[in-house]
C-alpha cells in the first residue's frame, strides 16, 4: 500500500465516525498544491548530479502551511503527499494555527559532503522560494535535515525576499532559533509516553522500553525517558540494534554516537540485535522513531509490547494497525505522539515575528501544556466514542479543519 493510501485509510475511518459529507471528504483529502523540481548541482569532484525535490502543500484552512523537509533516498511524491496531510491533522490536533505541508529531496546525506549539502539546499530554495514564506508555508527539519540546513534555507530565502526569520523553523538557537526546539519532538514523545503509562495504571520507574532510531527524535526520547527512570533496554539506528536486559546506559550511548559521526556502530556494553528483532522484543513500550511502515501486516503479529508510541511518522501500516488493535495493543498515533516538534516550531515562528527571545523554561511549560490538552481531548473522545486513540486524534483534527474551511468559505 502506498503511503498516501495508508493515510487516506485512517482519514476515512475518522470521517465515517464524524459522518463527514462526501464533498468535504474530497476537499480535505485533496492536496492544495504539489511541486516537483529538478536540482542540478556541481559536486565537490566537479561532476554534475541532478536531484529531485518536492514540496506538497496540503491544506491552509487553519493557517500558514507547516511541515518538515526530509532528505532520504526513498523520498518520492507519494510519501511527501502522505506526510503533508498528516501535518494538517497534526497541527489541528494540538490546536496551533497552522495548516499542513511537507517537502523533501531524494538523496542519501551520508554520501555527500557538508558543502554539497549546502549547495543542494540553496538550489532547492531557488526553486521553491516563491511558494514558501512566513505567511504561506514554513519548512522545518525532518529525517536527514537539521538546524544547519534550516539556517541555509533562511539565508537563501533572504537573498530573494529580505530578512524573514519566520520563513523556516528549527534554526540554530544562535541564528534566530528557539531554545528547546531540537529536543521538542523527543521530549513530547517522552511526556506522552509517561502520560499514557499513567493513564493505563502502569508503573513508570523501571518500565522496559525499546526505541528504534537514534537520531534527533530517538536520542531525545531516550534521554527524557531514562531521566524519568524508565529502563531503555534496546536502541538502534541504520547500523543495527543494541540490547541490554539491565538497561542501556543512555548518556554513554549518546556520547558514543556523538564521537562516532552520530552512529551507534560498534557500541560496546550491549548485545547486537537486528532492527527487526528490536520490534519484536518483550518490552512494556515499543517506540519506532525512524522510518515509516516498519510495523507491517507481515510482522505485526510478532509485536509483544502492549503499548506502541509512534514517534516516527506512519511507522504502523493500516494492516498492522488492525492486527495490533485485535491483540489489544494501545497505539499512540504519530499525529499526537510526535507533535512536540511542530508545537515548538510554532513558538519559534511566534518568537521570530515578535522579535522577542523565549526562555527554555517558557518553551517547555507551553509545550507540556499544549500536549497535555491534546492528549486529554484525544483520550476523552476515544473513550466516549469507543474508538482507538488514532481514530480519535484524526477525528479531532479533521473536525477542526472542516470547521475552519466551512467558516472561512471554501470556494
Ligand atoms: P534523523 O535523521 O535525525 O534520525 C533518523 C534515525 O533513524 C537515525 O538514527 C538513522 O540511523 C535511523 N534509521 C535510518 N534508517 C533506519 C532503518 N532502516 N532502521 C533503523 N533505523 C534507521 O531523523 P529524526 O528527525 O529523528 O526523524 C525520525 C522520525 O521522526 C521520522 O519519521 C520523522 O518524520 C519523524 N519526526 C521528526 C520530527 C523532528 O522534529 N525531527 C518531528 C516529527 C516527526
Amino acid at each position: 500500500m502506498r503511503p498516501s493510501e495508508a493515510t487516506k485509510k485512517y482519514f476515512e475511518r475518522a470521517a465515517d465516525q464524524l459522518e463527514l459529507a462526501e464533498s468535504m471528504r474530497t476537499h480535505l483529502a485533496t492536496p492544495r498544491r504539489e511541486l516537483q523540481v529538478q536540482i542540478p548541482v556541481e559536486m565537490d569532484d566537479g561532476t554534475l548530479r541532478t536531484f529531485i525535490g518536492y514540496r506538497v502543500q496540503h491544506n491552509r484552512a487553519r493557517g500558514p502551511m507547516k511541515g518538515g523537509l526530509r532528505y532520504h533516498p526513498e523520498v518520492d511524491l507519494d510519501e511527501v503527499r502522505s506526510l503533508a496531510s498528516l501535518m494538517t491533522w497534526k497541527t489541528a490536533v494540538v490546536n496551533i494555527p497552522f495548516g499542513g505541508a511537507k517537502g523533501g529531496i531524494a538523496i542519501d546525506v551520508a554520501k555527500i559532503s557538508v558543502r554539497e549539502l549546502d549547495r543542494i539546499t540553496r538550489k532547492f530554495v531557488d526553486e521553491i522560494h516563491e511558494m514558501i514564506g512566513p505567511d504561506t508555508d514554513i519548512p522545518a527539519p525532518d529525517m536527514g535535515t537539521d538546524h544547519r540546513v534550516m539556517a541555509w534555507i533562511m539565508d537563501q530565502y533572504d537573498k530573494y525576499h529580505g530578512f524573514n526569520p519566520g520563513v523556516v523553523t528549527g534554526k540554530p538557537v544562535e541564528y534566530y532559533g528557539i531554545p528547546g526546539r531540537e529536543e521538542a519532538t523527543g521530549r513530547g514523545v517522552g511526556l506522552l509516553t509517561l502520560k499514557l503509562l499513567g493513564r493505563l495504571g502502569r508503573k513508570i520507574a523501571g518500565a522496559r522500553i525499546a526505541i528504534q532510531g537514534f537520531g534527533n527524535v530517538g536520542t531525545h526520547t531516550a534521554k527524557f525517558l531514562s531521566e524519568a527512570e524508565c529502563k531503555i533496554v534496546a536502541i538502534s539506528d541504520a547500523t543495527g540494534g543494541y540490547y541490554r536486559a539491565e538497561g542501556i546506559d543512555i548518556p554513554k550511548a549518546l556520547r558514543y554516537a556523538l564521537e562516532h559521526e552520530r552512529v551507534l556502530a560498534g557500541f560496546p556494553d550491549a548485545d547486537r540485535i537486528t532492527n527487526e528483532q528490536l520490534l519484536g522484543l518483550d518490552v512494556d513500550v515499543l517506540i519506532p522513531a525512524a522510518l515509516g511502515g516498519v510495523v507491517s501486516g507481515g510482522n505485526a503479529g510478532g509485536i509483544k509490547a502492549p503499548i506502541v508510541i509512534e514517534a516516527a511518522n506512519a511507522p504502523v501500516s493500516p494492516e498492522a494497525d488492525d492486527v495490533l488493535d485485535k491483540k489489544g495493543v494501545i497505539v499512540l498515533p504519530d499525529i499526537l505522539a510526535n507533535a512536540g516538534g511542530v508545537t515548538v516550531s510554532y513558538f519559534e515562528w511566534v518568537q521570530n515575528r515578535q522579535y522577542y527571545q523565549w526562555s527554555l523554561d517558557r518553551v517547555r511549560q507551553e509545550l507540556d501544556k499544549t500536549l497535555n490538552n491534546a492528549f486529554e481531548q484525544t483520550w476523552t473522545l476515544a473513550r466516549d466514542r469507543k474508538v482507538s486513540l488514532r481514530t480519535a486524534a484524526f477525528m479531532l483534527g479533521i473536525d477542526r479543519v472542516a470547521r475552519a474551511a466551512t467558516l472561512g468559505g471554501i470556494c
